[in-house]
């Protein structure tokens, strides 16, 4: 038995609460709970709050549901504010006292070790994802697989990271050194719940900072598996919490601790937003990078080949069920081939993209993750039935009575100004709309307050580089759709957000360049 919490040395005299909580820090270590998963695969899931390298019960537990069957398969601590308080304290002591002097190659070496740990738990940790997150098998084991490829991409920075010299100006030399920031707060959405802590984790860690991570309450059940992994690669104690709680408690308490020194947060456009305002509000003027929502367009162009765009188009919209904040969610085909393209689209869509349980190969989509979700989708389906103007082409309504399936939804002849066109969904479900022209496309491409992703069909290259460069949002792909990979940036235009993640462009976000000017005598 672990005994309690000692209370160590504070690090900041300014923090009188701060003193006052540590000396009645008294959590109990939290045991793990056996699960047994769909697929026969049995595992020890931790269900408390990691600090410290070390699972704590809290007073409160989260229900955690599987989407699939909406049972309650676990309930896991949630973090109050005084764990935030204690969190950020062990964080801070790891980031002052040995962390951002450790070699990068040293830090490098254990993110290679957490990466092995996590290829030989692949297929497990793949499991844990699509049992806590609905998604099939197939796309958790791509997530899982690109964490660890970022995790690799990313401890090969480690020791690249370099300050430069200016000395073009006489009796002067200046140089530049690059620095962590300190104690770094994560808040990750709920529809890839792995990949992005790895997103996150990954830059942060190897720049020097050290994190607390809060995962969505409704998908904390990989988070805090991969955690157990952290003290086996080397990964010293303070450098990682993971508090899973409710955003009102635990996320407000990481916006407004003034420990934290910059927030990295992937979710809702609202509550991005509210992350804006309260770093403004707090005492520190945290840093902000944010990922949020999107409506992204995908252009088919009447020269496209038909078999690769409809695969192309199912990527975009029907992966993880719609929930992917870069969905390809409003198409627009070009008149020439558009009442030929539809009624093709609607059969392969019906033939190809089967819905239900996330382990049965058979299936390409999974369940929506929450009820909440859900919902909302459904809403959105209703609104697209009532319009006068829009018609439905293929799924509208729910999978069965249990669990959180959709099926596949497609509406077409949409206008540009209906509100399915226009917000964001996150779900299974597409518009259609018909274009003429390139000019005019690119203007109903743009017409959106977001700009995330977008997707180009065509086989003349020299079209779809033009159309790339027109497009206001933080990625084009072309003959590809939601293809990602370790070493290309992904992040917002407009109010799709602040910032990058992946890609040496990630490293940005996490650390602050000091300049130092000598006069030379
Ligand atoms: P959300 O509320 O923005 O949740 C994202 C994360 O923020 C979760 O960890 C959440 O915690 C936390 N959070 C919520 N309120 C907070 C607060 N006041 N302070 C600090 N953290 C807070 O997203 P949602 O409500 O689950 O989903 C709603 C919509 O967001 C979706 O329909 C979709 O449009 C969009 N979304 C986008 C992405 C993306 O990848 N960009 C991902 C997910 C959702 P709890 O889980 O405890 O609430
Ligand atoms: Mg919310």
């Amino acid at each position: 038995m672990l005994s309690s919490i000692k209370p160590r040395t504070v690090f900041s005299k300014t923090s009188s609460h701060l003193i006052k909580f540590l000396s009645t820090y008294t959590r109990e270590p939290a045991q793990a709970l056996k699960i047994t998963l769909p697929n026969g695969l049995q595992y020890e899931q931790p269900v408390g709050i990691f600090i410290n390298n070390k699972y704590y019960k809290t007073e409160k537990t989260i229900p955690v549901e599987n989407p699939s069957t909406e049972e309650v398969v676990a309930n896991v601590y949630a973090a109050e504010s005084s764990d935030v308080d204690y969190a950020v304290e062990s964080a801070k002591t790891a980031f002052e006292e040995s962390w951002r002097q450790t070699p990068p190659l040293i830090k490098g070496q254990k993110l290679v070790k957490l990466a092995d740990l996590m290829q030989e738990n692949k297929e497990l940790i793949a499991s844990i994802e699509s049992f806590n997150n609905g998604k099939t098998m197939a796309l958790a084991r791509g997530d899982v697989q690109l964490a660890i490829n970022y995790f690799r991409s990313t401890a090969g920075h480690a020791d690249k990271l370099d300050g430069r010299t200016i000395n073009n100006e006489e009796g002067y030399m200046n140089y530049t050194i690059k620095e962590p920031i300190g104690v770094c707060g994560q808040i990750l959405p709920w529809n890839f719940p792995l990949l992005m802590l790895a997103w996150k984790l990954a830059p942060a860690y190897i720049t020097g900072n050290t994190v607390i991570i809060k995962p969505a309450s409704a998908t904390p059940l990989s988070a805090l598996f991969v955690a157990s992994l952290l003290e086996k690669a080397g990964i010293p104690e303070g450098v990682v919490s993971i508090l899973p709680g409710s955003g009102r408690v635990c996320g407000e308490s990481i916006l407004t601790h003034p420990q934290i020194s910059k927030i990295s947060f992937t979710g809702s456009t609202n509550v991005g937003k509210h992350v804006l305002e309260r770093s403004a509000q707090s005492s520190n003027l945290k840093k902000v990078t944010l990922e949020l929502g999107g409506k992204s367009p995908h252009i088919v162009f009447d020269d496209c080949n038909f078999e690769k765009t409809f695969k192309n188009l199912v990527n975009g919209i029907f992966m993880n069920a719609g929930q992917i904040c870069s969905s390809g969610s409003r198409i627009y085909i070009q008149d020439t081939i558009y009442d030929k393209f539809i009624p093709l689209f609607k059969q392969y869509i019906e033939t190809n993209i089967k819905v239900g349980s996330p382990f049965d190969p058979e299936n390409f989509q999974g369940a929506i993750t929450n009820r909440e979700q859900f919902n909302t989708i459904m809403k959105y389906i209703d609104l697209g039935k009532e319009s006068k103007q829009s018609k439905l082409l293929t799924g509208g309504e729910r999978v069965g009575d249990k669990g959180y399936f959709i099926k596949p939804t497609v509406f077409y002849d949409v206008p540009q100004d209906e509100t399915i066109l226009k917000e964001e969904i996150f779900g299974p479900v597409v518009t259609i709309s018909k274009f003429s022209t390139m000019e005019q496309v690119v203007k109903m491409c743009n017409d959106s307050i977001y700009g995330l992703g977008a997707g180009i069909q065509t086989e003349n290259i020299s079209k779809a580089l033009k159309i790339a460069k027109l497009i206001k949002s933080g990625t084009v792909w072309v003959n590809t759709y939601n293809d990602f990979n370790e070493n290309v940036p992904f992040g917002g235009f407009k109010l799709s957000g602040i910032g990058k993640e992946m890609g040496i462009e990630s490293l940005d976000s996490y650390i602050q360049t000091k300049a130092v000017r000598i006069k030379l005598d």
